[in-house]
């Protein structure tokens, strides 16, 4: 069935925009859809959409100069009906409040659908760390942690990084929020350092959880690991972590890429000699041994499997027409847009979204939490088992809900993710 069949009346069209969509927009489109499917009475409606809580901090900072600036610093609560907040804070220039809304909205979709006791939520400082000292990062960190202790807690909202934040970003939330409580909180944010009650297996949760669903997506589509070719866009944790993995399963990697440049080979690229690489030299560009290509081809490459894990936007109207993959793994978040999913689908292109397909890194963030509280810490291989376990029982059931639903992958698993929280919620009941 296409999926503008199934929009709701009071659908609008968003103004036309080439490349890059709201966020917020671009959530709610999948969001009305599944609604719609769902049936979901106006009330309910109107309550999941909306955000519990927004919050707009403001964080004066006497610099290295000592002259004081004003930074401005968010955190959007989007639902905590299932359970305590959680998500990232980034920390970047051009961060909006807008932007919180749907990174938070999707945190609640992407708890729901792993079954974890979580609610939704994002936040982040508007600021470019890369022109701050240390210290101003750190001075950053703790006022706008001490802005929101109302808030915070183990109970109540557990932050993790997201974008030019992390685990020493994560050790001074939790030594600030811990010194105005007087005790250890080591349960107030995720993504910390070992030392701090971190998880072993968290840096590498997201990738592999990109790994396993990509396998469950194969067996699918009857694609063998060991005869499939993958292109990866983006050479980070989550981009280079999914790589490794894949290629450990099998499959045989012939393009990545990076902010910088793009590679190709059909032989298979080498990613020890690509990480070395880049440790060497910040970035890919130069990398020998596979051909340059420009950085838009990389998407377009013939291959099996495609994993956009850089940033948002990428796959859009302009290109989606001209990706070969049959299954694209959605290790960033919102890497398609909402105007791209129709073209994908008409292609009978498997896409795994994202609110499924990285949904391992909360999930080790929960791992990370319930480690903190019971004082105990698991080996990495109990991680990473009980992970895999997780991330194959959430893509069989958003594969079912799309089956019943006869609807793509992702907006089974909006109608799986609005189902929970809205049983959940008429459970709890309104209060007030
Ligand atoms: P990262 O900073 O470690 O890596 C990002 C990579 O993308 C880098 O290789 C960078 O060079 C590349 N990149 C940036 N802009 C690009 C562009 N315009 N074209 C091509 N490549 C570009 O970040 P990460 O943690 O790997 O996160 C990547 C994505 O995954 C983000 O969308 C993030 O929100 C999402 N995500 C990350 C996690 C996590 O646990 N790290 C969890 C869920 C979702």
């Amino acid at each position: 069935m296409a999926v503008e069949s199934q929009l709701p009346a009071n659908y609008k069209e968003p103004a036309p925009i080439l490349d890059k969509e709201n966020p917020f927009e671009s959530m709610m489109q999948r969001f009305d859809v599944a609604a719609h499917l769902l049936n979901l009475e106006p009330g309910l409606y109107e309550y999941l959409k909306t955000p519990v809580k927004q919050i707009v901090v403001s964080i004066p900072i006497a610099l290295d100069s000592g002259e004081i600036k004003v930074f401005e610093g968010y955190r959007v609560i989007h639902n905590n009906i299932l359970g305590p907040s959680k998500g990232g804070i980034r920390y970047a220039p051009d961060i909006s409040l807008d932007e919180m809304k749907a990174l938070a909205a999707w945190m609640t979709w992407k708890c729901a659908i792993m079954s974890i006791p979580f609610g939704g939520a994002k936040g982040g400082v508007k600021c470019d760390p890369s022109k701050l000292s240390q210290l101003i990062v750190e001075k950053i960190t703790r006022r706008y942690t001490a802005n929101l202790l109302e808030i915070l807690g183990p109970d109540g909202d557990v932050p993790a990084p997201d974008m030019n934040t992390n685990e020493q970003v994560m050790a001074w939330i939790m030594d600030t929020y811990s010194m105005h409580t007087k005790k250890t909180a080591t349960g107030v944010v995720t993504g910390k350092p070992l030392l701090l009650g971190g998880s072993l297996g968290r840096r590498e949760a997201t990738g592999r959880g990109c790994m396993i669903v990509t396998l469950s997506a194969m067996d699918k589509v009857g694609i063998k690991p060991k005869d499939s070719t993958v292109v990866v866009q983006g050479f980070g944790n989550v981009g280079s972590i999914a790589a490794k993995l894949l290629r450990e399963q099998g499959c045989k990697i012939i393009g990545i890429g990076d902010v910088s440049a793009a590679y190709y080979n059909k032989k298979g690229i080498d990613l020890d000699k690509a990480q070395e690489w880049i440790k060497q030299n910040r970035t890919l560009a130069g990398f020998p041994g596979a051909e340059s290509i420009p950085q838009d081809d990389l998407l377009e490459l013939d291959c099996d499997v495609l994993v956009p894990a850089a940033k948002e936007d990428q796959i859009t109207q302009r290109n989606a027409g001209k990706i070969k993959a049959k299954i694209i793994c959605e290790g960033a978040n919102g890497p398609t847009t909402a105007k791209a999913d129709p073209i994908l689908q008409d292609k009978g292109i498997l896409v795994i979204p994202d609110i499924l397909a990285n949904a391992g890194g909360v999930t080790v963030s929960y791992f990370e939490w319930v480690q903190d509280r019971i004082g105990y810490f698991w080996s990495e291989d109990r991680v990473n088992r009980r992970l895999e376990k997780m991330m194959k029982a959430a893509f069989n059931a958003v594969y079912a809900t799309a089956e019943q639903y006869k609807v793509p992958l992702r907006i089974g698993a909006y109608v799986m993710a609005i189902d929970k929280v809205a049983k959940t919620l008429k459970l709890r009941g309104i209060y007030g």
